[in-house]
């Protein structure tokens, strides 16, 4: 893990977080400042900085943080209605925690564009 990374405290129960949902590789965290009625994160326990990071090794970790998204999705009453996977890359890319997560964005319209 990065020594200062707020994802991987609260991954490994070192810092406080409403965590909602784990298996062995990932957990969803409910996020602190949500932007609409539903917004998980998705992340890897494992320390991966961004998707760009992501290497052959880790595709195992990226589709369990797919199938993952789709259940909470689904167990927050969103799936039908539809619902946003959003991930963030990067400094231009909009990230400001520099460990991989998806968010699962719900339960409203969301606009049609990116950015
Ligand atoms: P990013 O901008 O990197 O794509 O998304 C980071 C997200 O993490 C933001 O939506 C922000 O609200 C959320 N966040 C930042 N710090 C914390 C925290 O300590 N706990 C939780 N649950 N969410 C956080
Ligand atoms: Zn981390």
């Amino acid at each position: 893990m990065a020594g200062d990374c707020i994802f991987c405290k609260i991954g490994k129960g070192e810092m406080k977080g409403d965590i909602v949902d784990r298996d062995a590789q990932v957990f969803v965290l409910r996020d602190i400042h949500p932007q609409a009625p539903v917004h998980l994160l998705v992340m890897p326990f494992k320390h991966i900085a961004s998707i760009a990071d992501v290497g052959e090794a880790d595709a195992p970790v990226v589709t369990r943080m797919v199938l993952m998204a789709n259940k909470v999705a689904a167990r927050e009453g969103i799936a039908q209605r539809g619902y946003r996977l959003a991930v963030n890359c990067r400094d231009e890319g909009g990230q400001t925690v520099g460990h991989l997560h998806m968010h699962v964005l719900g339960g409203r319209q969301l606009t049609g564009h990116l950015g």
